[in-house]
């Protein structure tokens, strides 16, 4: 049986990206040495670090005088990082989730933390309007994406101070404006390459001022300086990045991601709305395009398990929702195809009629 995989990270590649780096993994540029074998200063690996930088570079067109870094630790490292790199006095955090709430937590470690807002008394169902960031604050941090409760910032908001991005679970599947950013930060595995890299595009000018040492390994001027080869950098996770990397400039770029992702949400968020045995669990108007959440309605809700189950059995991975949400969360992230959709949809359908 055809599996549709909407698992929410590490998660779905497109298949042609599996099986070249499988064939690198297997001979890397026929040299007869596996890509999981070579030194990474080896005179063949420093061309893919070079592509892959190079292609962030043209498809977020990222202005002059960012450095994007490839590093280990998952973008829960970089909670502590940003605010050890850039927090001076004072920062700002929105309040969207989990993740956001981890990534302040560490700040809390630097510096004054002001949280501009919080939708955490409605399980994070919406992202909060209306708010400001104090005119002294060094950064405000943002997660445009919560993974888990299925809402997103689709947009880069006008703030007076430069922002810092937990970019993990949507970077790629939008145009993005990076000089807005002193720092936009992803690990890899939801939408860009298997789990073990890290991506960090980071503002050269704005490193450098926060009044602490740094040990090495978490200064990203180290990382800057080195070209992300201080040590050793996840290899096969990097080489997988450039691949899928080659893949989005050769669809069409991020504004076609974007197109196709809008897409896909739109069909399933239709389906949801229409369904009468199920509905969304966030504001509309924030739904996300990367993690679409949806319950039983209520009248149904003793029918949550069995629906589990006849997904599971149509070849729906993944399906199940974050435990702090329940039901169903379908990650639709840049290799999701509307055949992947379609099909999901035609199971909530053929459900719908069995009930
Ligand atoms: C998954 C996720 C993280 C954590 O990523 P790790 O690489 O596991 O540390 C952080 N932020 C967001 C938005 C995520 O989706």
């Amino acid at each position: 049986m055809k599996k549709y995989n909407f698992n929410a990270g590490p998660s779905m590649l497109p298949r042609e990206v599996i099986e070249n780096t499988a064939k690198q993994i297997l001979d890397f540029n026929g040299s007869g040495l596996s890509l999981a074998e070579i030194s990474h200063r080896a005179k063949d690996f420093q061309p893919v670090v070079d592509e892959a930088e190079a292609l962030v570079k043209e498809l977020l067109e990222v202005p002059d005088g960012y450095k994007v870094l490839f590093l280990g630790g998952g973008a829960s490292l970089e909670f502590c990082m940003i605010p050890y790199n850039f927090l001076i006095k004072k920062a700002a955090y929105l309040n969207t989730g989990v993740w956001a709430k981890k990534a302040m937590k560490e700040a809390k470690l630097f510096g004054e933390v002001v949280e501009v807002a919080s939708s955490a008394d409605a399980n994070y169902t919406f992202i909060p309007k209306g708010w400001t960031v104090p005119a002294d604050a060094d950064y405000l941090h943002i997660t445009t994406n919560n993974t888990i409760y299925g809402t997103e910032v689709r947009k880069d908001y006008d703030v007076n101070v430069p922002m810092i991005a937990d970019m993990s679970s949507d970077i790629f599947s939008r145009p993005v404006d990076v000089s807005k950013y002193n720092a936009i930060y992803a690990g890899a595995q939801k939408n860009l390459s298997m789990a073990g890299v890290t991506i960090i595009i980071v503002k050269e000018d704005a490193l450098g001022k926060a009044p602490r040492q740094i040990p090495t390994m978490l200064d990203y001027r180290t990382h800057v300086d080195k070209g992300s080869m201080f040590n050793t950098p996840p290899v096969v996770p990097i080489y997988t990045a450039l691949e899928n990397l080659r893949w989005i400039k050769a669809q069409g770029g991020v504004k076609e991601m974007d197109r196709r992702a809008c897409q896909r949400a739109e069909m399933l968020y239709s389906e949801i709305d229409r369904n009468k045995l199920f509905k969304g669990t966030v504001a509309e108007e924030d739904r996300s395009v990367m993690n679409l959440c949806f319950v039983m309605n209520e009248e149904y809700a003793e029918l949550e398990k069995a629906f589990l189950d006849f997904a599971i059995g149509k070849g729906m991975v993944g399906v199940k929702g974050h435990r702090s949400v329940g039901g169903f969360r379908a990650s639709c992230y840049n290799a999701q195809t509307i055949e992947g959709v379609q099909a999901l949809i035609d199971c909530m359908k053929e459900f719908e009629a069995n009930h």
